[in-house]
């Protein structure tokens, strides 16, 4: 009985095969070394077969933070002397507040190899974070080396969205753009008929957080309308894009599920009951920046089916770093997900959620206490029906359906006049009595 998944056909385990055996024998590999010498791990010289690859130690950010960079620049010095602008260090956000954030030394090209990224000659980079738009910029400039190709980027800072830039991005007239999902609603609700300007685009690539559904209806109302075609993917600082979320993807599913990309050896591991584990990431290319069996903190589940667009299997992504959600008895309780629901209600002026595990009747369940901080005085009894009934605990259902079922405990509603203030903002927290 295992409790974990390579998201792989046997054909495609047989590609990634050649990648690793290119790994075995490069010499360039002293950072995994020192990992697997730490972990009392034996890699094999020449073969590496996939019953002896769950035996690969895995490594996580605090792991990789203690290893350093110096073993990972002294791997990478050749290829880094023939041309270091193709090398970047980047480092981790810190949110999770798992580690203190984390320095890598990451490949630009590799970084937005996301098959979308690829479309377009004059793309608009619509970022806050200025090392980002660098790294997309050094990318487009990379990619003119050599070539009589002549891409263009522009970079803006869509926070302050000045006169002199709408001019700026009309002249341009990108037929692609990059950002964030959040870029994209903010420069919608700020200038309603900011479309206009984008009448060129052909291509838009979303990546980073969890995007929600509305938030993709109405970049497409904005964007689509003229035709733009919208991609997704799944990235993370350490492995860079992990997957895409194709067009079939999208109608069936809605957004957070994604294709493993071809290069890519996705595994999850420690998978629970409702199928549910840890989204682990493997890329070999280039060996020097490889990443072997990484442990993202990400919660996914899996399936094989293929889609209308020809790949095999497709991850679900259900949330992210330990702080963003909890586990209770099969369900997953998502900061992102009650934020979604609560920002529906703008009444609620702040809110606290505790999970507990209680004992009913006949077995242990799941119960969430949200605490609110309320404009005014509002039907408690109406304000928890409307919060059960879009709350969403596992992939289909809400906690009022598993309420029906006896699977949950009804929501509980707690009032405080304000929350004290704090440094640390742990808005959900598992209580455990
Ligand atoms: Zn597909």
């Amino acid at each position: 009985m295992t409790n974990s998944l390579i998201l792989k056909s046997a054909k495609e385990l047989k590609e990634n095969e050649k990648e690793i055996e290119k790994f075995l024998s490069s010499p360039n590999k002293s950072f995994w070394l020192q990992h697997f010498k730490v972990k009392k791990y034996k890699l094999p010289k020449k073969k590496l077969i996939w019953e002896e690859f769950s035996l690969v130690p895995f490594i996580d950010k605090s792991e990789i933070l203690k290893l350093g960079l110096n073993l990972r620049l002294k791997d990478s010095v050749n290829i880094f002397k023939s041309n270091p602008r193709h090398f970047l260090l980047q480092s981790t956000s810190g949110t999770s507040k798992a580690t203190a954030p984390v320095l890598f030394l990451k490949n630009v090209d590799e970084m937005i190899e996301g098959e979308g990224h690829r479309q377009g000659k004059k793309m608009l980079i619509l970022y806050q974070a200025r090392a980002i738009a660098l790294r997309d910029t050094i990318a487009m400039i990379n990619r003119n080396e050599g070539k009589n190709d002549n891409y263009q980027s522009l970079v803006i800072n869509p926070f302050g969205f000045t006169a002199s830039k709408i001019r700026a991005v009309k002249e341009f007239a990108a037929d692609s753009i990059v950002t964030f999902p959040a870029c994209i609603t903010f420069l919608i609700s700020q200038f309603p008929k900011s479309y206009s300007l984008f009448a060129q685009v052909k291509h838009v690539f979303l990546s980073g957080d969890f995007i929600s559904t509305l938030q993709l209806s109405n970049s497409k109302q904005a964007l689509s309308q003229k035709n733009a075609t919208i991609d997704i993917d799944y990235l993370t600082t350490e492995a860079d894009a992990i997957g895409i979320c194709c067009k079939y993807l999208r109608k069936k599913y809605g957004t957070n599920a994604y294709h493993p990309f071809k290069d890519r050896l996705v595994e999850l591991i420690d998978i629970d009951s409702n199928g549910f584990g840890e989204v682990v990431v493997t890329k070999l290319k280039p060996i020097e920046l490889s990443i072997l069996r990484y442990k993202t903190g990400d919660i996914a589940r899996g399936l094989n089916t293929k889609c209308n667009c020809g790949k095999e299997w497709t991850l679900f992504l259900e949330g992210r770093n330990n702080m963003d959600y909890i586990k209770s008895l099969g369900t997953l309780i998502a900061r992102a997900e009650i934020e979604r629901v609560i920002k529906t209600i703008p009444q609620i002026v702040a809110w606290r959620g505790e999970v507990r595990e209680v004992k009913s009747k006949k077995a242990l369940l799941g119960e969430l206490t949200l605490i609110l901080q309320l404009q005014n005085h509002q039907n408690l009894d109406v304000l928890s029906k409307k919060i059960s009934n879009s709350l969403l605990l596992t992939p289909k259902k809400t906690l009022a359906n598993l309420v029906e079922k006896k699977n949950f405990m009804p929501l509980k509603l707690k009032l405080v006049d304000k929350f004290p203030p704090s440094t640390k903002n742990v808005p959900l927290k598992k209580i455990i009595n």
